[in-house]
């Protein structure tokens, strides 16, 4: 775990600070070979590393300025200069040219990063060239006398140094190249987490909304002939007198209040955000009975629960309707409807109350249009 943490902590390093490290890198190879040319006795090479140290020096100035372009260039122009005349010098056999390979993955890794669209195409002309350096050499030094002969234990070594710096170039830019990748996914499928869920939940209280919800009921209608479960329709009574007395910040406080209240008590159902004061409950596992006592209790907690608001309490109360799920039902909205239904008559008939059963229609023709309140608890 630990060790998975430093190698994460070291790539992180390199992926926001990978100039720099070529850079450095870059600086150190022409030490190496400043060793190698000053032991071998070639002083114009000699020169020439030193040349190139000092641009390395100036790359990381650049680099600490934020000035990545030019760095980008300078990396691409002191290996191609560096190379064609280090060949000039050693011979084809030296194997210098592979520090033309080593920039490949240098090209491609910075160039996608620094070119966007069309700019793109920038790359790959960079990678032309590197070819066309790479061909040019081979025709012009491959059958020729070099300037200096270097011994062959020299030669190996630089040989093997080059072929070196060309191998880790294309295994450490792939591997950066990938980890960058991962980090990019990791971070779009955070973000589409985030945006599935702001999709599914309400803002300000965090509850499900209508198109988190209804799918919950959709599942449980279909789970099978046991299921059970109950849906409670609450509705803040007078809420617009809140807001016209304290003002909107107030309401949504007392909107978060309620919410907080109905996730205490109402602990393991599924919560939704309905419309704007209108908060529905879905009970698993619930028959009426117990809902019910349930309902009831949630209803006076909030009755006599105020939200604070700076120096006011404010009183507030539910309407609920309440219903149990039963085969007559083959829609979500049909029982939202139900349930919606009994609180409207709640409203009609008081408000601040639990309605449990659809009111009967009076069989008297005179009495049509009202309720006869069967099932209505005012406590
Ligand atoms: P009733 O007892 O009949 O339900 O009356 P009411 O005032 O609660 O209902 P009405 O439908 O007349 O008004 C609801 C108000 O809720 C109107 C609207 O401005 C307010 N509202 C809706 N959403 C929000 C919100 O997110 N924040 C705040 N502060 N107010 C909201
Ligand atoms: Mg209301
Ligand atoms: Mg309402």
């Amino acid at each position: 775990m630990k060790e998975h943490g430093i190698i994460n902590r070291t790539m992180h390093f390199l992926v926001h600070n990978g100039f720099l490290f070529t850079v450095g890198v870059m600086g150190l190879v022409h030490i190496a070979l400043l060793f190698i040319m000053w032991a071998s006795g070639i002083t114009p090479l000699v020169q020439l590393n030193i040349l190139s140290i000092v641009v390395y020096i100036f790359c990381v100035i650049l680099c600490r300025t934020g000035y990545i372009m030019p760095v980008y260039i300078s990396i691409l122009m002191e290996v191609t200069v560096y190379t064609v005349i280090s060949t000039y010098y050693l011979g084809f056999r030296c194997g210098t040219y592979c520090f033309l390979f080593s920039i490949v993955p240098i090209i491609i890794y910075f160039g996608t990063f620094l070119f966007e669209g069309l700019k793109r195409w920038t790359v790959v002309l960079a990678l032309v060239l590197n070819f066309a350096t790479f061909v040019t050499l081979y025709l012009l030094f491959s059958d020729a006398r070099p300037v200096y002969e270097m011994t062959p234990a020299a030669r190996s070594v630089l040989v093997i140094f080059s072929s070196f710096v060309m191998v880790f170039s294309t295994i450490f830019y792939n591997t950066v190249y990938i980890y960058t990748s991962e980090m990019e996914v990791g971070k779009l499928e955070k973000r589409n987490e985030q945006l599935s869920a702001d999709a599914r939940e309400d803002a300000l209280t965090t509850l499900l909304n209508r198109r988190g919800f209804l799918p919950l009921i959709d599942e449980l209608m279909k789970s099978g002939d046991e299921v059970h479960f109950c849906i409670a329709f609450c509705d803040i009574d007078n809420f617009k007198r809140i807001n016209d007395s304290y003002g909107h910040d107030a309401g949504d406080e007392v909107l978060r209040h309620i919410t907080h209240m109905i996730k205490k008590e109402m602990n393991g159902c599924d919560i939704c955000r309905w419309g704007g004061e209108e908060i529905i409950i879905l009970m698993r596992d619930h028959d009426m009975a117990v809902a019910k006592v349930k309902m009831e209790y949630l209803r006076r907690s909030i009755e006599y629960s105020p939200t604070v608001f700076f120096n006011h309490r404010i009183f507030t109360t539910l309407t609920i309707g309440l219903e149990e799920y039963s085969s007559v039902y083959s829609d979500p909205e049909e029982i939202i409807k139900t349930a919606d239904d009994r609180m409207y008559y709640g409203k009609q008939n008081g408000k601040n109350v639990l309605i449990y059963e659809t009111p009967k229609r009076s069989p008297n023709p005179e009495d049509s249009g009202s309720y006869a309140a069967e099932g209505q608890e005012v406590y």
